[in-house]
């Protein structure tokens, strides 16, 4: 399916749960703090407060585990270590960390490496607050290291090492919903069977909403003309994750052209072709690191790959047109309507 959208520019961007209160039986009960260098909110159907409130707690206590474990920017994360010993040896690791790069892995085999976590180096040559693009020497010389499969995990001696000198992990496209993985986890843990996990664009729902229908979210389009908030479609969730990359969370303009932080791992730029690429499925990690991926394979290809493998998605591209999966057909409303 293709759809013209107008403007020209469009995006998708952070999704909105819609979210409100029953009068009886289960309410829900929510609370939204800042974790993971963004915004993260917890919904969940409970009884009472004091078991909805523990429940929240104990998820955002997980999500606030993970982190410390998985930050590429602290000095005292795991995966830190992992990037200080590349070249020299392998690293002992927590299953966490075992299990988020094999799924990392995973993706970056369905994406032909297009999803790569090893761009840390040239992650951390673009500065997007300050609009510095990279030089040329400092970029190759970041390239030479990049190369998912450079990564060696041992699962039975539960170590993970990189066998290149100056080679770093960022799983900054794919910490965030792996995240919401383990809060919705915890939060069955604590016996609530109903609820949305939104960590930053990463949304997962479970279970049905107090008064039995499907969670719904909104993909928003974030480059609207006015000042609110612009639905561009709504999806309907049914123990699905979804997520969101787009050309515009992080971004700045130099010159007329746009620069943005999803990357091409073969060039070291910003990956043309996409504007955004929105991906449902079951797993959150799945879907945040599919939604990078399948943007920097850009549009035909990516739909393509989302096809052949039974994934589910909606893609921007460049040019402002949407491409949605077969499947995914039903569950998706458009609310701009083709032009
Ligand atoms: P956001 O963090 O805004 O939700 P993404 O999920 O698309 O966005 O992840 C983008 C982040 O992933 C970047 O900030 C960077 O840390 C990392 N990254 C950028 N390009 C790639 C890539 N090709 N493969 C894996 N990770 C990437
Ligand atoms: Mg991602």
């Amino acid at each position: 399916m293709m759809r013209s959208l107008p403007g020209s520019v469009l995006c998708i961007a952070a999704l909105l749960a819609s979210v409100c209160c029953e009068r009886q039986g289960p309410r829900l009960y929510k609370e939204t703090r800042a974790a993971l260098y963004t915004v993260v909110s917890v919904t969940v159907s409970a009884d009472n407060e004091a078991s909805g409130q523990s429940a929240l707690n104990a998820a955002f206590g997980e999500m606030e585990r993970i982190a410390g474990l998985l930050n590429f920017y602290s000095d005292a994360s795991e995966i830190s270590r992992v990037n200080r010993q590349a070249g020299i040896s392998p690293v002992a690791v927590s299953p966490e960390t075992l299990e988020i790069i094999r799924k990392a892995l995973t993706v970056a085999a369905l994406t032909e490496g297009a999803f790569d976590v090893t761009v840390g180096p040239v992650v951390k040559l673009w500065d997007f607050k300050n609009a510095v693009i990279p030089d040329r020497p400092a970029l190759i010389k970041a390239l030479s290291t990049v190369g998912y499969r450079k990564i060696l995990l041992d699962e039975a001696q539960g170590t993970v090492y990189l066998t290149q000198k100056g080679m770093q992990i960022d799983l900054g496209g794919i910490l965030k919903g792996y995240a919401a993985d383990r809060a919705v986890e915890v939060l069955r843990k604590n016996g609530i069977s109903s609820g949305i996990v939104a960590v930053g664009g990463e949304v997962k729902a479970f279970g049905r909403r107090p008064g039995g229908e499907y969670w719904n979210v909104g993909i928003k389009n974030p480059r609207q003309k006015g000042p609110d908030d612009e639905i561009l479609a709504t999806v309907r969730l049914s123990e699905q994750a979804i997520s969101t990359s787009g050309d515009y969370e992080k971004f700045f303009n130099k010159n007329g052209i746009l620069y943005h932080h999803i990357l091409d791992p073969r060039t070291g730029f910003p990956s043309p072709g996409c504007r955004s690429v929105t991906i449902v499925t079951r797993e959150s990690a799945l879907a945040d690191a599919l939604a990078t991926g399948i943007f920097v394979l850009g549009p035909q290809r990516g739909l393509a790959v989302l096809e052949e493998n039974d994934f589910d998605g909606v893609i921007v591209d460049e040019h402002g047109s949407i491409h949605v999966t077969a499947a995914l057909k039903d569950s998706v409303r458009f609310q701009v309507g083709p032009n």
